[in-house]
Order: structure tokens, then sequence, then C-alpha cells
């Protein structure tokens, strides 16, 4: 799993920081969370790709975090995109793509669904689900957890020869779990040739979001929380009026949540240089790092 931090500023994109968009590639497939402004010209600076199948998570209705749908879903279509797409956000993100539709007329060359979600399961998929929980930050504004499912056991292939198993159908049942009957009425159960389960991956997003119970519920356990860092720790009742967070708040819900690393996104236009950000950040969560356009970070598959 690749993460790709696309934009990374706060409210007005910068000249070194683009609006809210992180690409997720999953096997074949490009999960996005957010999409603000000029998302896709950083698409293409960094070779993400505009034809694989695609789901995009919207936190919340405020532009630095959807504007960027309008001229995606054009540049798609100029490039004739066949595979579907799937837009999932609070209410109010259908009105705004068909209005999209209706008032800057074009022609959409791809399936296209859009759902309105709430906390709650978001999507099931075979081998993840998306969850989220509410951010707080607006009314409605949403947290989102990607979550894969456990992957099966290592097959043990020489102890199926030892068991008599014939290489073929009957080791991909017990590959999947089910009990298996040889010609000498033997029963080799599962258990025997496949180890235990391989966990999956799991990565946070909060878009904007102060602290919260919830939230630390959402990122438990998490691989990688990439969590909203607008304010410095000196602008705390700034942050908490506007339903933002700081270094520490951010810092406190990845020790909390017990997460593997944290990522500062979502920097106020004010950081020319945001690493007072990542050292405030540190005190509490060492294992943090401050995210920038084009930052890549590897998620390798857990044994
Ligand atoms: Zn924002
Ligand atoms: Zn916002």
């Amino acid at each position: 799993m690749k993460v790709t931090f696309l934009g990374t500023g706060a409210a007005i994109p910068t000249v070194h920081r683009g609006s809210a968009a992180i690409a997720v590639r999953r096997k074949n497939e490009l999960i996005l969370f957010d999409c603000g402004e000029a998302t896709q010209r950083q698409m293409v600076e960094a070779g993400v790709g505009f034809h694989r199948k695609t789901k995009i998570f919207v936190t919340h209705m405020h532009g630095d975090h959807v504007l960027g749908l309008p001229g995606l879903l054009q540049t798609m279509s100029l490039l004739a995109r066949k595979n579907e797409l799937q837009i999932y956000g609070p209410k109010g993100i259908k009105d705004f793509v068909e209005a999209i539709n209706q008032t800057v007329p074009y022609t959409l060359t791809f399936p296209l669904e859009i759902f309105e979600v709430q906390a709650g399961l978001v999507c099931n998929e075979k081998e993840y689900q998306v969850t989220a929980v509410d951010s707080g930050h607006m009314k409605p504004s949403l947290c989102y957890a990607l979550t894969e499912k456990p992957r099966p056991g290592r097959f043990n292939t020489k102890k199926a020869k030892q068991l008599g198993v014939p290489k073929g159908p009957l080791w991909s049942e017990l590959q999947s779990g089910k009990p298996v009957t040889l010609p000498s009425g033997v029963v080799v159960e599962p258990e025997s040739v496949v180890g235990t389960s391989r966990p999956g991956r799991k990565i946070v997003y909060t878009g904007d979001a102060g602290p919260s119970e919830g939230l630390v519920k959402l990122a438990m356990n998490a691989d990688l929380l990439i969590h909203e860092s607008t304010f410095e720790d000196a602008l705390q009742e700034r942050a908490l009026k506007d339903k933002h967070s700081t270094p520490t708040m951010a810092a406190q819900t990845a020790k909390n949540a017990q997460v593997k690393q944290l990522v500062l996104t979502h920097i106020s236009a004010r950081y020319k240089d945001a690493n007072q950000l990542l050292e405030q950040a540190k005190k509490t969560f060492p294992d943090t790092i401050l995210a920038h356009d084009f930052l890549q970070l590897e998620l390798p598959m857990k044994d």
C-alpha cells in the first residue's frame, strides 16, 4: 500500500502546499481521501493516473476538501476514463456533484456513484472496509479509517505433502479454511497446514478535526494516523474555537490510540517553515513526521 500526499495545506493553497488530498494505492485500486482545489494537477505531477478503479472519501463540505472534484471529474472524462468511480461523503456531496454536471456541462464517460454517508460502516469490500466517526469540525464532518481484513495464514506445502494431501483443489479448500477428506477417509483440518491469519494494515485520516474520544477509538492501533495540525501549540485557543488541532492535540490522540506512526498535515498557510509544529508533536509522540506535498509512504504487508 502506497500513500501519496497530494495536498497538505489548510484553507488556502500556497506555493508549497496544495489543498487537502491524499492518494492511497492499494493493489490495482486508487483510494482518495479529500479532493481540494487542483487535486487533478497534483495527480499529474505525482504520476497517480486517472484510469484506475477509484473511490473518493470526502471528509466534509469545506472548499479546501471538495473543490477539486469539478476539475477531477472533467479531466477524467476528457481522458475518456471507463472504470467506475465512487464518491463517499457527508450530506451535500450529491447536490454538489450534480450541480457541477448541470451548470458546467460535460459528458461523463464512466459510471459514477455518489453515496451520502454517516458515522459507522461506510463501505465494505472483500479485502478491506472503511469506517467513520464524526469529527466535530462542522455538521456533518467525518474522520475515516481504512482497515484491511486479515489475510489467511501461510500454507505449509511440506506439511500438506507429508499428510498426503495432493497438490490441487484440496490445497485451496484448506487455504480457505475448510477441512478436506482424503481418498483414504482421513480428514485433514485446515489448522494443521495453514498458519495463523495475518493482520491487515490500517490507515486513519482525520480531515479537519479537534480531539475526541471517538477519534481515539477509530485510530486504535493504526499503522498510520494522518492527522490535521492546522495551528501551532501557542494558538490552542484558536484551534479549539475553529474545531481544529494543534501538534500536541494530534500527538496526544496518536499516543492514546497507540498508533505506529503519526503524520501531520493540513498546515496553515502562515507557516513557511512548519518544523516547529513537528517539534511540538514529537515531545508527546516521537514517531511523528511532517507531511509535504508529494511525500510518499510505503506500508508493507504484515506477516
Ligand atoms: Zn480544511
Ligand atoms: Zn474544514
